[in-house]
């Protein structure tokens, strides 16, 4: 079950073919945490590639709403969208730009 970063090609309906970012935290929408918009605390979160079947198998189940097009984007790079997020959310909540502070 490893693969939690990964990128994938839509296998039916009408995106069928079609490149797609997935987001590998398949939370549940029903928890606290999910309630108040935070389905990253979800205290059921299940991880593709950690605690259930990720980019390493040939065909995985993912819900729709786990899956963005990734336009432009090569496979791989669509694949580094999900930690490069991170990165990129992680320096928003910073205090670390020009003219800023902590206090
Ligand atoms: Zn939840």
């Amino acid at each position: 079950m490893i693969g939690h970063e990964l990128s994938g090609y839509v296998a039916s309906g009408p995106d069928a073919g079609k490149l797609v970012v997935i987001n590998p935290y398949v939370s549940c929408g029903a928890c606290r945490a999910c309630r108040r918009g935070k389905p990253n605390c979800c205290s059921a979160i299940s991880v593709l590639g950690v605690h259930r079947d990720g980019g390493m198998c040939a065909r995985i189940a993912v819900p729709a709403e786990n899956v963005y097009p990734a336009d432009d984007l090569t496979p791989q790079q669509a694949a580094m969208v999900e930690f490069l997020a991170i990165g990129a959310h992680a320096v928003a909540r910073s205090c670390t730009g020009r003219g800023t502070s902590c206090s």
